[in-house]
């Protein structure tokens, strides 16, 4: 028997790959030193100097895995201050709420039984839990876990561990249902995780998680989604892997369009489950593909070179004419696409967001372009303006048009394109 692979991340460059141990990591695409993207920076902070981590996109030789290469501390991208939310965006609201619905559904849980969401942000996913007569608790590390206490989802803010499993297990029993919608891809410590899991699920139960999907990434030119929390960028043959070795059977997986492109993986606690017929095609589409060997980039890589340089040609031209185009929306995408495309304020004056966001008032890491209310790009109408959360263009820029936005809308990936008014 061979040993089991470490899934408990050193800090820092990384040698192996963080599935399988492999040490044939593929250089696939540099996108150079950045901050962490969620990082945005007070005035105050602009005095100050900004910490850079290696950003690169590596891919396992031996079992397929897309992953980056360094593995910056969790406390410093996760920071307390998170300014990420997911009650903010109503799709995103009705979507999650909607996967408890159909997570209960399927696995039949009974009323009274306990659902935990790991990463559970402003409790939005559980809320759809509680719709259907569950327990809910959520584990959350950041400051927005108070947000869900307030709207009554009981919320622990910690790093999930086993031994905050444990702990769980004493004071609420154990889980029918388990799910990591938003932070699966992201976790260092993924030995300790499924371990904890593995404990708090009674026999049978669920744990589903979601991850971007490589899929798609490759598909649509998305190097914006790489960024240091973002350690994996799963494919279903690591998953199968990496899922088996803490006697886990993937029993079932689909594709669905979150974040441009994901993977919801249903995994039952106990080894040789069998696999739905969805699973198993989505497998063969895989290896039909060949996403899990190094043909899957030899396409994207000319791509996003070619998206890097549209981009820049673009906003210069149009500063050059008088009209700096501004961005819409900051998504931690937001953080990469402009680093690695060297926009800074003087091509991108401003980045308007939404009047709840809680990124208002700071500067987007690295680049330093300032975060303000969108009512300013409603009273501006700038010619062009830049919709940085692409992968939500259509329903957005919908929303825009009919508060009266007339802008000309640029949509960087997964090619250039301009929405005219
Ligand atoms: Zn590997």
């Amino acid at each position: 028997m061979t040993a089991l692979p470490t899934h408990d991340l050193p800090l820092g460059h990384l040698e192996r790959c963080q599935i399988c141990g492999s040490g044939a990591l593929r250089p696939i695409l540099d996108l150079g030193h950045q901050p962490p993207c969620d990082s945005l920076l007070t005035r105050a902070q602009l005095d100050a100097p900004e910490t850079v981590y290696p950003l690169r996109l590596v891919q396992c030789g031996a079992c397929g895995l897309a992953q980056i290469d360094h593995v910056v501390r969790p406390d410093i991208l996760f920071h307390p201050d998170y300014p990420y939310r997911s009650g903010i965006t109503p799709s995103l609201v009705r979507y999650l709420q909607g996967t408890a619905s159909v997570i209960v559904d399927t696995f039949g849980c009974p009323r009274g039984a306990l659902a935990i969401d790991i990463g559970s942000n402003d409790g939005t996913l559980l809320k759809g839990f509680l719709a259907k007569g569950l327990r809910v608790l959520g584990v959350e590390a950041t400051n927005i876990a108070a947000l869900a206490r307030a709207e009554g989802v009981e919320t622990i803010q910690a790093f999930f561990s086993e031994k905050l499993a444990r702990a769980i297990v004493t004071t609420h029993g154990r889980a029918a249902a388990v799910t990591s919608t938003n932070m699966f891809a992201h976790i260092p410590n993924l030995g300790d995780l499924l371990r904890g899991v593995s404990h708090l699920l009674e026999e049978g139960g669920v744990f589903v998680t979601e991850s971007h999907y490589l899929l798609d990434l490759i598909a649509t030119a998305q190097y914006d989604s790489i960024y240091h929390e973002h350690l994996k960028y799963y494919s279903l043959a690591p998953l199968l892997r990496l899922f088996g070795y803490y006697d886990f059977s993937i029993v079932d997986a689909e594709r669905i369009p979150n974040y441009g492109g994901s993977i919801r993986v249903y995994a039952v606690k106990g080894a040789g489950r069998p696999r739905s017929a969805r699973l198993a095609a989505l497998i063969a589409a895989e290896e039909e593909a060949g996403i899990n060997g190094p043909e899957a980039f030899a396409r994207f890589v000319p791509l996003v070179e070619a998206a890097k340089l549209a981009l820049q040609k673009l906003l210069v031209e149009l500063k050059q004419a008088g009209m700096p185009a501004p961005g819409i929306g900051c998504p931690g995408r937001a953080s990469t696409l402009l680093n690695y495309c060297n926009i800074d304020p003087v091509l991108m004056p401003y980045i308007a967001e939404q009047s709840s966001s809680l990124k208002l008032g700071l500067y987007l890491p690295g680049k330093h372009i300032p975060v303000v209310d969108e009512k300013r790009l409603f009273e501006e109408q700038p010619e062009y303006a830049v919709m940085l959360s692409w992968h939500y263009a259509e329903p957005i820029i919908a929303k825009l048009r009919q508060r009266g936005l007339r802008s000309k809308i640029i949509v960087p990936l997964p090619r250039l394109r301009i929405v005219e008014r």
